[in-house]
């Protein structure tokens, strides 16, 4: 029989499982698995007895690392494999300043299908618990102290809403994050926007806008059929007016496709309106990757240079996501190519 892991819940799910103890223990037992810790036996504060009955019926987490690598630039990738034998990937990104960000995944694959992404080539297989996302972010704090969480990872965050906003009250309330240091990645969901706008998580939202020239970006991002520019749009729009903060867009680079000065022009058009800064991200090479049958290819950095600037001219504030962890395929758009290959 599979064990009950501990790890993840939130505190008041570990108060319900661990009802026979003092909320005392409970509390302490939370500690110890927001530490990370990695045995039962290791919780010193408890009594002998305790920790082996404990032992006995819990396991601690319900994933298994079964795969760490490590980039130069300080880039660590771990590979989960969670109770149904599913793999999914979390990462640990370091900045020049050495601040350290967890990168989470919110399903298994993505249903999502964007044509430049290793994870959207996968398919999808399931949703993650909110356990299983919190997990990701106790296995990489063992690691490291965290700065920051970016909800970043595999799949698309918000056609997981329940989840991450479990997740996101973990997260901070009971394991004290700031909202202000989470971000929420979405390839665009409208009523995901919406919804979350309403729940009022507080935590920062960026958007995978890729391109705002529409027809573009429906060949580039199947899920904008379903979710079109005017659409999306307002709702980031009431997401702002909301939550009162800054948004960010993010475009993902791609060589000789969405870098004309059209592209740049249409993206000056969509952001009127709103209040938001531009991440522009050179696409990171995924071998095997085409697009219309074409294989994709990393903008040249003249490019990336060039359509920087014709966003600046237009007074729209820019950022430039520098290439970290792409050697271990742990790079925005990677994620999903060890579980790719281990499961070949
Ligand atoms: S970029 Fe994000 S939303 Fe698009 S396929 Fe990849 S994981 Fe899914």
């Amino acid at each position: 029989m599979i064990k009950r892991a501990l790890a993840g819940l939130s505190l008041a799910e570990l108060q319900n499982v661990l009802q026979t103890l003092p909320a005392f223990r409970v509390r302490q037992v939370f500690h110890w698995l927001a530490r990370g810790v990695s045995s039962f036996e290791a919780m010193t504060e408890l009594p002998v007895s305790l920790r082996q009955d404990l032992a006995n019926r819990f396991s601690l987490y319900s994933t298994i690392v079964s795969q760490r690598i490590e980039d130069s630039d300080g880039t660590v990738k771990l590979q989960l494999s969670l109770h149904d034998h599913t793999r999914i990937e979390a990462v640990l990104l370091s900045d020049g300043a050495g601040r350290k960000t967890a990168c989470l995944s919110t399903q298994v694959g993505c249903p999502v299908a964007c044509v430049f992404c290793k994870t959207g080539s996968l398919g999808f297989s399931r949703n993650l618990s909110y356990p299983e996302i919190v997990e990701q972010f106790l296995r990489l704090s063992s690691i490291t102290d965290l700065a920051n969480i970016v909800i970043m990872g595999m799949g698309e965050p918000l056609l997981n809403l329940e989840a991450l906003c479990s997740a996101l009250v973990v997260l901070t309330s009971d394991l004290g994050i700031s909202r202000r240091r989470i971000t929420i990645s979405t390839s665009g969901i409208v009523k995901g926007i919406r919804e979350l706008a309403d729940k009022g998580p507080g935590a920062r939202l960026a958007c995978s806008l890729t391109t705002a020239d529409p027809a573009l970006r429906e060949r580039l991002m199947p899920i904008a059929r379903a979710n079109p520019l005017p659409r999306l749009h307002d709702a980031l729009a009431y997401y702002q007016q909301k939550q009162g903060q800054r948004l960010t867009l993010e475009a993902v680079l791609l060589g000789n496709l969405n870098t004309r000065e059209t592209d740049a022009a249409a993206l000056g058009a969509f952001v009127r309106g709103l209040d938001v800064v531009i991440n522009l991200i050179p696409w990171n090479p995924i071998p095997g990757l085409c697009f219309e049958g074409k294989p994709l290819r990393e903008p040249r950095v003249r490019e990336v240079e060039r359509f920087s600037t014709l966003l600046e001219q237009q007074g729209i504030p820019v950022t430039r996501r520098f290439r970290k962890g792409a050697s271990i395929a742990g790079a925005c758009g990677q994620l999903g190519v060890m579980v790719s290959e281990t499961t070949a």
